[in-house]
């Protein structure tokens, strides 16, 4: 049936596709061995460069973010190397399943899922075995963001990899890759990108590359190797998701006219006027400590809350995101993230608003204040 109006589509990624990438994507293919697509692919990798502040080779691949997480272990690993990882939340948890079934030793640093990687364990659990520390920057699953400086910082003069997953922060948090020392970030296209699902990337450090050739991790599709060196001309070694990057090359230049400063702080702004709304609610935010709060979701705390993201669907036609495992039922999640202004969030909040009455919880009135917020 017909719904008139746009779906509001507030769950933390895949993010609104701004009009103007969906016409860039909608566009003739070309030849993926031809002389335009050799200018789309350098203008890519340039303006990716950008992003995520590295002067370093970014490797693109035609894969969801689970592929990247994939290439940023077997390039820079082997059998039964010792890694840090930080229970963060959902996701933090899947990249160490993932690392465990790739054959690596994960030192696991458990967590309550409501805090950030901290530094400190992180630096207390260092030794001479340890290959690689391992970051969720933005817990999409939570709403915590971790301080990668910090964490940088913490690992002192210690060899070991660090390796980042921005896929929800990358275009939407500040990140510095080169800055901040990072090894391997990886990145995804649906997020802060702006872009459907179906592209992610690895931004790759010098010790990142001088580790990828003794890694002995088994792998093909994913080496760097092949990729950077067809990447030199701007090809790839296999065909390349050529509509996808149309879109991303539309996506850079959004980016690149508001100005990587002004989305970052658009994004806090957004984050801020909807932590009003939450104590305006009476509700709690899942993130406890402030430096730690998201800039691209916000998760609330509510016992039922698939009920109510229910009412607010069928009423509003307006999706949020849902607790992800142990979290299921227990907190639903607002996505503000990507390409999203002020109006959209007061709409988003209205409708959070009333389909929490509607399902009968006694909330108080929290878009004023975040509309207070707005205002400023
Ligand atoms: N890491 C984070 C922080 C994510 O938010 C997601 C997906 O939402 C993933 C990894 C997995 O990425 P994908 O679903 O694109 O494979």
């Amino acid at each position: 049936m017909h719904r008139p109006g746009r779906h509001f589509l507030q769950i933390p990624g895949p993010t609104n596709v701004p009009d103007r990438v969906l016409r860039a994507i909608d566009a003739p293919t070309i030849d993926h061995r031809g002389p335009d697509f050799a200018q789309l692919g350098l203008e890519v990798l340039d303006g990716l460069r950008w992003v995520f502040g590295t002067e370093g080779p970014v490797v693109i691949y035609p894969a969801s973010g689970t592929g990247a997480w994939e290439a940023a272990i077997v390039n820079t690993l082997s059998p039964g190397d010792k890694v840090i990882a930080s229970e963060t939340g959902h996701f933090a948890t899947l990249w160490r399943e993932m690392a465990e079934r790739l054959g690596l030793e994960v030192v696991w640093l458990e967590g309550d899922w409501r805090h950030g990687a901290s530094p400190e364990r992180i630096a207390d659990a260092l030794d001479d075995d340890v290959r690689a520390v391992m970051v969720v920057h933005n817990e999409t699953s939570t709403g915590v963001t971790s301080r990668i400086a910090d964490v940088r910082a913490a690992l002192g003069d210690h060899p070991a990899l660090l390796l980042v997953d921005t896929i929800s922060s990358l275009g939407s948090i500040d990140y510095r890759h080169d800055e901040w020392g990072v090894d391997v970030t990886v990145g995804g296209s649906q997020k802060g990108l702006m872009l459907p699902a179906g592209l992610s990337f690895n931004a790759v450090s010098e010790k990142a590359l001088s580790a990828s050739r003794d890694a002995s991790l088994p792998r093909s599709y994913w080496d760097w190797k092949p990729i950077i060196a067809a990447n030199e001309a701007g090809f790839w070694p296999y065909t390349s998701a050529t509509n996808l990057l149309y879109g991303l090359r539309e996506a850079i230049a959004i980016l690149r006219e508001e100005g990587l400063d002004n989305v970052f702080a658009r994004h806090a702004r957004h984050a801020a006027a909807t932590r009003a709304a939450v104590q305006g609610w009476g509700l709690e935010v899942l993130a406890v400590d402030e430096r730690e709060f998201s800039g691209a979701l916000t998760a609330v705390l509510l016992d039922g809350s698939d009920e109510v993201r229910r009412v607010i669907l069928e009423r509003f036609d307006m999706s949020l995101g849902a607790g992800l495992g142990k979290l299921k039922d227990q907190i639903f999640r607002i996505g503000h993230l990507g390409d999203f202004n002020d109006l959209m969030l007061a709409g988003t909040l209205s409708g959070v608003q009333m389909g929490l009455q509607l399902a009968g919880h006694d909330v108080g009135d929290g878009v004023t204040p975040a509309l207070e917020v707005l205002k400023q």
